[in-house]
């Protein structure tokens, strides 16, 4: 029989409030791997009051800054023991490598360390007065009751990064994860519990986004909602919020240019492209997807990333030899499919893929895509497709490369190649993105601070700066 999850609210297994399961299934297999609950308002309502109650408890609210992150380090190291059943459940949920999520398990309890050092150091300032009767000092505030709601591409992670600053600094949190990815985050809520986090610290609800996501980010009782998505929710979310005068943290969608210019190493950076767009079978917001190139090396390069794309090893995403796994979904599967069909009615040839790949599993695979052709204009080359494809156009000038780089709704990420230290540093200040990565590409840590430009987001996450999303500043004047 399929195993069955409920939602885990006030440090419990609680039943959903109608009775309703949805099935999660392995996208390289096409087998159910459980059902989880469907959550609804009443489910919500349920969290929401145990988050409540669990902020206003003494056992929270009066727990020293120190302890808490104790607790947090509890968590990382619980994490740490549990990595392997960890990374499976989320290679097995979302088809990304099992080797990959291996390496992010491994990561994953560095966030917690890092936002336990930082617990205790959350404090406010002595501000100068005017008068020396006057004594203004200011006190950073938790919130409140967060909610978080995050996507299925990298779940843990994602969930993490708002977790660990938002605990940190006090506050309690809802998780609502992606209908995709349920399992993994709902064993992060009983690890939390494990670790000694007090009852109705950390919630979940599962469920899909119209229902039990739609009543987290509209919900009276949150004081701040964090969420990790699409450009297209985000923006419903960020509206939400904004009607009720409440602070949002938004991570969005991208369209990152990945730039190789004439003086680059051409084999590394076509190592950095394949990688940039590949990786997890494109479905990473930082993902590479327009890739430009110096018209001087362009046939290089389009030659080396064709020959990768076609040695790379398609199939099973737990096996050890697998370079790539299929897409999440079906639905996402679809969409590349007619997003290479939309891009091939413009006028773009494809170079590479384009089709299954011969795959001997019933699941939803679609080989490394590329397209040449393409103006920056044409949808392929502005639209997120969030699969392996990716669009590779040539450039003459710095100047009519960053014009084109910058020519998009998104800003999340950029990739530069050169040898050149002075163009590095130009067109690293010239791009509009929240994240320049020269000769190198995906560098991620949880020290490093992270913001979506434009359509990208809104808010920071990662780093120091991330704590302050999650307090607010109290001024405190006083007449000695
Ligand atoms: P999505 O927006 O469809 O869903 C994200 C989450 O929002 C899910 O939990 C979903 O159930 C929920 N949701 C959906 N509709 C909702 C609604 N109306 N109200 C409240 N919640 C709702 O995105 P996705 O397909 O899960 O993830 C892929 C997207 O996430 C891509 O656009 C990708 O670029 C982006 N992403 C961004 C980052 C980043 O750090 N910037 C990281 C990973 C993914």
């Amino acid at each position: 029989m399929t195993e069955q999850f409920d939602h885990f609210i006030g440090g419990r297994w609680t039943k959903p409030a109608e009775g309703r399961y949805f099935d999660s299934v392995n996208p390289a297999t096409l087998d159910v791997l459980y059902s989880a609950a469907r959550g609804t308002q009443n489910d919500v309502d349920k969290a929401i009051d145990a988050a409540s109650d669990a902020f206003r408890n003494p056992s929270w609210r009066d727990l020293s800054q120190t302890k808490r992150g104790h607790l947090l380090r509890r968590l990382a190291d619980l994490i740490g023991e549990n990595a392997e059943t960890l990374a499976r459940s989320e290679s097995l949920d979302n088809g990304k490598l099992l080797r990959e999520m291996r390496g992010q398990m491994a990561g994953l309890p560095e966030y917690l360390y890092y936002y336990a050092g930082l617990s205790d150091k959350i404090q406010g300032d002595q501000i100068p007065a005017s008068s020396p009767a006057i004594l203004n000092y200011t006190t950073r505030e938790p919130l409140g009751v967060v909610g978080a709601i995050t996507p299925w591409n990298s779940p843990l992670t994602l969930t993490v990064s708002k977790l660990a600053p938002a605990l940190a600094a006090g506050n309690t949190i809802v998780v609502k994860p992606s209908e995709h990815t349920s399992a993994a985050i709902l064993r992060l809520a009983e690890l939390a519990s494990e670790a000694g986090f007090p009852d109705g610290v950390v919630n979940v609800v599962t469920g899909y986004g119209a229902e039990a996501g739609a009543a987290l980010a509209d919900h009276p009782g949150i004081a701040k909602i964090s969420f990790t998505g699409s450009t297209q929710t985000g923006a419903a979310i960020a509206s939400s919020a904004a009607s009720r005068f409440i602070g949002c943290t938004l991570e969005l969608g991208g369209k990152s240019p990945n730039i190789v210019f004439d003086d680059a190493n051409v084999s590394n950076a076509a190592m950095g492209v394949i990688a940039g767009v590949f990786a997890a079978a494109g479905q990473t917001c930082i993902a590479g997807s327009r890739v430009f190139a110096h018209k001087a090396v362009y046939d290089e390069l389009l030659e080396r990333v064709k020959e990768r794309a076609e040695s790379i090893v398609i199939g099973n995403p737990v096996d050890d030899d697998t370079e790539l796994g299929p897409l999440a979904f079906e639905a996402q599967r679809d969409k590349v499919k007619d997003y290479v069909k939309v891009g091939v009615d413009e006028g773009a040839d494809v170079l590479t893929g384009g089709r299954r790949p011969d795959v001997d599993l019933p699941g939803y695979f679609y080989s490394p895509t590329v397209l040449t052709g393409v103006s920056n204009s044409m949808r392929v080359a502005q639209e997120e497709i969030f699969g392996p494809v990716a669009a590779i156009m040539p450039f003459e000038t710095e100047d009519e490369l960053v014009g084109l780089a910058n020519d998009t709704q998104y800003g999340l990420a950029a990739g530069v190649w050169t040898n050149n230290l002075s163009r590095a540093h130009r067109v690293a200040s010239r791009l509009e993105a929240g994240t320049i990565w020269v000769n190198t590409y995906r560098a991620m840590s949880p020290m490093s601070p992270r913001e979506g430009f434009k359509s990208s987001g809104m808010g920071v996450e990662h780093g120091v700066e991330a704590i302050k999303e999650y307090t607010r500043v109290k001024s405190v004047w006083i007449n000695t």
